[in-house]
């Protein structure tokens, strides 16, 4: 049992001082009190605050090494699709060491933001060429592996990809390494299943069909139906031309066709649903699913705003993730989430709940949301929730003197991560005084692969 004992915490029900807190051997909280004194064997958390700790909801971690490669204009204009086959050809080598190096320094990276778990959107599955390794999970393994080492709490998702495009499209070319179809998927599911049961019980397997472009009709159906009860990840609307090219094959814009012909509900996270008429908002916000939100990374590939002030207000959930990885940064997340909104309305102020300042509003909603994407018992600290944790350092000239709310806004508006202190992922405390643990020995084998990458 270990104990804590801080002067402010954010619990489930609002600011609290002098709160300590207990976390049980199998993650969870045990115990909260208010207005406590500190006992004999309390971590005395001096100079600090403590916040429940958010999940990033959507990842590809091997993206990491690639960030800030792309930054250049080819001779004609750029977009997303020409990031596309630049990523292509980054992944066409990758061999399983390279990658759990890569996913290692990413969830210390997430951790040390102050991120407890992640959703691994997992689709570099196989050999080049698209053979199957001798394990056909490996590349989950070695996901699986990183996180053993890190100790982040860990949705892996591998991806269903099926097909090259809308329509049907064969796979070509790199995407031969993602491919799956319905019965080599089933396959590889009972492997990772198996690798993911080896981690920490907080760590759960869902599934990811990658996109509406990227598998069939009949396929992504009788795939949901065959995995009930787990966490499920789609990418849905991330680009026009996707919308165009889904509208021509399928009759539908994808997210109509998505409420119109699949079981969504709070099971599921639809990443990218940025390009919504108001009638697709509406109803993805009552359906119960999460708007995985990738505010950088969206900005990085010009992907365009999603409609976050009426999404909300018709009670829809959002979390956020950090997707491509070209910038792992919690605050800088939130941030834009935000800002991209007051450029677009030309308003201040824009994610509002009744009583809370706007830093608050944000991080209680992707809270929630992030928990519920993951399928994971967290998102605030009570009783009986996995302990997901962070504590902020209130030495910081961005938090001097702050209470409440105004801790917040001051670490997403006018601080960055490095105001992360502690981070627990179900209890494990594995970021102290801003820096993991593991950070020397995981940060070394990735500068090895960096090297080796970009003399390819
Ligand atoms: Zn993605």
């Amino acid at each position: 049992m270990e104990s804590v004992f801080v002067e402010q915490a954010l619990l489930a029900h609002g600011w609290a001082d002098r709160v300590r807190l207990t976390v049980a051997a199998d993650g969870r909280i045990a115990s909260i009190e208010t207005d406590a004194t500190p006992r004999a064997g309390d971590q005395v958390l001096t100079g600090k605050t403590l916040l429940p700790a958010l999940a990033n909801l959507h990842s590809h971690a091997f993206q990491r090494a690639m960030a800030g490669l792309t930054e250049y204009r080819g001779q004609q204009r750029d977009s997303f699709w020409t990031w596309r086959e630049l990523m292509y050809r980054f992944v066409g080598a990758l061999t399983p060491d390279q990658v759990e190096a890569i996913a290692a320094l990413v969830q210390v990276e997430m951790m040390e933001a102050g991120y407890a778990a992640v959703a691994e959107f997992h689709y570099l599955h196989h050999r080049p060429g698209g053979g199957a390794y001798d394990d056909i999970a490996e590349m989950s393994a070695r996901v699986a592996a990183a996180a053993s080492e890190t100790g982040i709490g860990l949705t892996h998702l591998p991806v269903l990809y099926a097909f090259g495009g809308a329509g049907e499209k064969p796979l070509s070319g790199a995407q031969a390494r993602f491919g799956c179809d319905g019965e080599r998927y089933q396959a590889l599911m009972a492997a990772a299943d198996r690798v993911i049961a080896a981690l920490p019980a907080d760590c759960r397997l869902g599934i990811a069909p990658h996109s509406l472009r990227a598998t069939s009709p009949g396929l992504l159906k009788a795939t949901v139906a065959h995995f009930p009860g787990r966490p499920i990840h789609i990418h849905i609307a991330e680009q026009q031309q996707e919308v165009r090219d889904i509208e021509a094959w399928l009759g539908a814009r994808p997210v109509a066709w998505a409420l119109d012909n699949l079981p969504v509900d709070e099971r599921w996270c639809l990443v990218h649903a940025t390009h919504m008429t108001a009638d697709e908002t509406t109803r993805l916000a009552r359906s119960g699913g999460v708007a995985g939100l990738c505010l950088i990374t969206e900005a990085n590939l010009g992907d365009g705003l999603f409609p976050v002030e009426a999404f909300l207000g018709d009670g829809g959930h959002i979390g956020v993730g950090s997707d491509s990885n070209v910038r792992i940064a919690l605050a800088e997340e939130l941030r834009l989430l935000e800002y991209g909104q007051r450029l677009g309305h030309q308003a201040r102020n824009v994610v509002f709940t009744e009583g809370q300042s706007t830093g608050r509003a944000l991080y209680e909603a992707s809270l929630k949301g992030g928990a519920r994407a993951l399928g994971r018992d967290s998102g605030a600290l009570k009783v009986g929730a996995y302990a997901d944790m962070v504590t902020l350092d209130m030495t910081a000239l961005a938090l001097d003197g702050r209470q409440g709310d105004r801790i917040l806004d001051g670490w997403i508006f006018a601080g960055d991560d490095r105001l992360v202190s502690d981070v627990w992922a179900a209890g494990r405390h594995k970021v102290k005084d801003g820096r993991h643990v593991a950070r020397e020995a995981v940060e070394k084998r990735y500068r090895g692969v960096l090297k080796s990458l970009l003399a390819a």
